[in-house]
């Protein structure tokens, strides 16, 4: 049987099942997230659209990030605020459509997978490391070249 993985918001209103394993789970360091999820980092957990099933009501939040002036939509939970997944997108470019990426830590899970890719290092925490032996990228997110790293490498996994 194939496992599933469990996410809820702090509340439990949204509640998102996702079935098999997710890939890639990023590890990001950059200032945005650390605002918008209150934490020095933030994990987010990449799976399929088919693989994803989103119970509850969310609304949402568009951010321009960058030089270039992408907008990413991060999905919350309107009763608890916790904000637990984005992506979502079925056409554009990018390694990424077609998948959900979901709040790591809404899996409260310590056996979840760990990460397989840190993102913006420059503006990371110094206590805090990423586990052994992954790429890691060292800009920040206003570095317009670190897109297309993150590009590249995403095509290749
Ligand atoms: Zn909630
Ligand atoms: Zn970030």
């Amino acid at each position: 049987m194939t496992k599933t993985h469990v996410a809820e918001c702090h509340c439990g209103q949204v509640r998102i099942t996702c079935k098999g394993e997710p890939y890639p789970v990023f590890m990001c360091n950059c200032k945005l997230c650390q605002r918008r999820t209150g934490s020095p980092v933030h994990i987010g957990a990449w799976w399929p659209m088919e693989d994803v099933t989103i119970e509850g009501t969310t609304k949402a939040f568009t951010r321009t990030t960058g030089e270039q002036g992408t907008e990413v939509t991060f999905n919350f939970c309107p009763d608890c605020g916790t904000s637990i997944w984005w992506g979502g997108k079925t056409e554009g470019d990018g390694p990424l459509v077609g998948h959900y990426g979901i709040a790591g830590g809404c899996f409260a899970d310590p056996d979840f997978p760990a990460p397989t890719h840190s993102f913006y290092e420059r503006t990371k925490h110094p206590w805090i490391k990423a586990p052994d032996g992954i790429p890691c990228f060292s800009g920040t997110i206003d570095d317009p070249s670190v897109g297309a790293e993150i590009e590249a490498l995403m095509h290749k996994g």
